[in-house]
């Protein structure tokens, strides 16, 4: 199961090795396997990548926005024809479903350069009458970006940043995660087969130093980072010294309140989605589900029955509903945070444990799990555990559900299932949260803007909110009469 790539970086056009980089293995997690060995970027590489990409986006900018557009939407089309390919490393690099990872990694990337490829032939300005004079506001282009990705969804992060990036006329320097290097290779491939300047979109990768040392390179004009809440801090704080543009999608605790005039079948199959879709590993699932009292019974048992039925196995399965986490180290983190849930007094009602026999004693498997009877004292109500751990508690009053809802530092996401259409707005009105589905859950079309509240973030991706984040406004005041100098 090798998936080694020509070389660890994509630079300027090019594969691109430098040995001399801290080598680093890509671990499929579901066998443990080694598929392949890279290097960090050097300091060398890093320059090399910013340079190249500061010189692209000279070119790129002067480009005519329609030609610009035709790139993406040439680029969007490869990633469709080439689907089967790209989900198949997407699986082997982050151990998530195939089944998954047919639908919602590399699509989803290819859907943001397609519905950024017509943003990019509409960018506009105004037009402001000044009585004699007039101004007029153009949008720039801010230069090189950086994007830092996690490893969940690495294609679709790595698309979700460049496809507005590139739409605004900047160019790009990735870094993935070192946990899944190899998918974000092939999307610069595809760049380039697409049309793109060489150096237009970089891979380089490394560690958080790496990403440290991109966040302020000099040539570095923003960074936009999806990670966790204390990466964020360090990112956010080092892009301000050198007053940088920053975007910054981070981790949630994010509420999913059910009523009980609710669809239970709909409720109970958003609470499924929002805590074991990618074995968890979701930013904006729903953790923290607030049941009311009377629905309680109904509803664990629903759930507990469905759970149930999840299929566990081998990722390239095309039949396995759930796969390993990401890492033994992220299984690790979990089964203690499952350890914690019991020890601060939840009921374990489903799951909890480690499947074993076959691939499941080599891979990092954990059971979809089931907590009621939490409350929000609880450390699995507070922390962000990044894996398959729902946490039920139960609330009364629609009152007491918000509260309990925005009493966290997070804001992310958050949900509402209801049969009334007026609560429903007004639930949806009160949480704080970035995005708020009402009787759904997780789903992040590129129409509609992505992003987060309070600690978990700001800026957005996806929607034409995107664009504010990869441009910035220049006014351009025209003077018609003759200049009124006092001197
Ligand atoms: P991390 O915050 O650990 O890492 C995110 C990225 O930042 C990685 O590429 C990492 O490198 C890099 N990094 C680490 N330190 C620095 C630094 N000082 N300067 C610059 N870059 C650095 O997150 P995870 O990869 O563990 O991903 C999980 C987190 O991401 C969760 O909290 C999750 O909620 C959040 N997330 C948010 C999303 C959103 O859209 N809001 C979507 C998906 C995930 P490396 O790890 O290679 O060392």
């Amino acid at each position: 199961m090798r998936a080694q790539p020509t070389a660890s970086h994509f630079v300027d056009g090019a594969y691109l090795e430098d040995e001399a980089g801290t080598p680093f293995d890509s671990i499929h997690s579901a066998t443990g396997e080694v598929i392949a060995r890279l290097h960090a970027a050097t300091p060398a590489v890093i320059d090399k990548a910013m340079k190249a990409a500061a010189r692209a986006q000279k070119e790129w900018a002067a480009t005519p926005p329609a030609a610009r557009a035709r790139v993406l939407r040439k680029a969007a089309d490869l990633i469709y024809a080439n689907n089967q390919a790209l989900s198949e490393l997407e699986a082997l690099d982050t151990a998530k479903p195939i089944q998954e990872t047919l639908v919602a990694d590399a699509t989803s990337g290819a859907e943001a350069l397609e519905w950024f490829s017509a943003q990019a032939a509409s960018i506009a300005g105004e037009a402001v009458p000044l009585g004699t004079d007039f101004a007029y506001t153009v949008r720039e282009p801010l230069g090189v970006c950086v994007g830092i990705g996690a490893w969940n969804y690495p294609t679709q992060i790595a698309c979700w940043k460049a496809a507005p990036a590139l739409a605004c006329g900047n160019a790009m320097v990735f870094k993935p995660s070192e946990l899944t290097p190899l998918s974000t290779l092939k999307i610069a491939e595809i760049f380039m087969e697409a049309g793109a300047p060489a150096g237009l979109f970089n891979v380089v990768q490394g560690m958080g130093e790496v990403g440290a040392a991109l966040t302020t390179h000099p040539l570095t004009a923003k960074v936009s980072l999806t990670g966790s809440v204390p990466t964020g801090g360090k990112v956010y704080a080092a892009a301000a010294s050198g007053m940088r543009h920053a975007t910054m999608e981070l981790g949630g605790k994010s509420p999913m309140i059910v009523f009980d005039d609710a669809d239970i079948e709909d409720a109970v199959g958003g609470a499924m989605l929002g805590n074991f879709y990618s074995a968890g590993q979701i930013c904006s699932n729903g953790t923290r589900v607030f049941v009311q009292a009377g629905l309680e019974e109904r509803f664990l048992e629903r759930l507990i029955e469905r759970t149930k039925e999840i299929r566990l196995g081998d990722p390239m399965d095309p039949e396995t509903q759930m796969g390993p986490l990401v890492s033994e180290a992220q299984r690790e983190k979990v089964l203690g945070y499952i350890e914690t849930g019991k020890r601060e007094g939840a009921t374990l009602a489903h799951g909890g444990g480690v499947p074993s026999g076959g691939l499941f004693d080599k891979g990092a498997f954990v059971e979809p799990t089931i907590f009621s009877d939490v409350t929000d004292e609880m450390t699995i109500a507070r922390e962000e555990i990044f894996g398959p751990v729902l946490s039920l508690l139960t609330f009364e009053t629609e009152e007491e559900a918000v509260e309990r809802a925005n009493a966290t530092p997070f804001g992310l996401a958050a949900g509402v299932f209801t049969g009334d259409i007026t609560r429903a707005h007004r639930v949806a009105g009160a949480l704080e949260a970035g995005i708020c589905w009402i009787n759904a859950y997780n789903l992040t079309p590129v129409e509609a803007p992505f992003g987060g509240v309070k600690q978990s973030g700001f800026g957005r991706e996806n929607g034409r909110a995107a664009m504010e984040f990869y441009s910035q406004l220049k006014t351009i005041h025209v003077g018609l009469a003759p200049v009124d100098s006092p001197y």
